[in-house]
């Protein structure tokens, strides 16, 4: 499968469930924050999101935010959440992974990877090894190089879909 292809495409974060994550084995998530767990540059988080939150660490699954987003915005929001966080994370370069799988004390496959990015939350999820779950963005951002990166992004989507059409 080719590294732009997500593991499995989910409408939102709240559509995973510890059923599903451990018929894949897996023990951590690594989230990204914005478009995924809120609106771009945003602190506020919805009802839903949090009783997710509650719900996974409930069921015993390590949560860490791998954010490529700059340090004064990813503090205060791991902090209000009380998770775990790695600021500028340079996906889809795999530094914030690594530390994710130090972190956990996981191996790379036990992890999945929550983002509403192709070119950085999936990429650098399956460069590292781990299971990729893309989710759809909370909301299109504006702004020439998210539109090509948006078109951009079908592409792979298409082949994901062809792929899940033929099991
Ligand atoms: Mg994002």
């Amino acid at each position: 499968m080719s590294v732009f292809t997500p593991k499995l495409c989910l409408d939102k974060v709240t559509d995973i469930t510890p059923e599903l994550l451990r018929r894949n084995g897996i023990k951590g998530i690594v989230l990204d924050v914005d478009n995924t767990l809120t609106l771009h540059g945003s602190q506020e988080v919805k009802q839903e999101v949090l009783d997710w939150l509650a719900w996974m660490k409930e069921e015993g699954f390590l949560l860490t935010i791998v954010s490529n987003n700059y340090e004064k915005r990813v503090r205060p929001f791991a902090q209000r959440l009380d998770l775990e966080y790695v600021s500028f994370g340079c996906k889809p370069m795999t530094k914030g992974f690594t530390q994710a799988c130090k972190k956990f004390s996981l191996q790379a496959k036990e992890i999945a990877v929550v983002g509403d990015q192709i070119y950085t939350d999936i990429l650098g999820g399956n460069l590292k090894g781990m299971f990729t779950i893309l989710v759809v963005p909370f909301e299109l951002e504006t702004g020439w190089t998210f539109r090509l990166k948006r078109s951009l992004e079908k592409i792979h989507l298409r082949k994901y879909h062809r792929l899940h059409k033929e099991h």
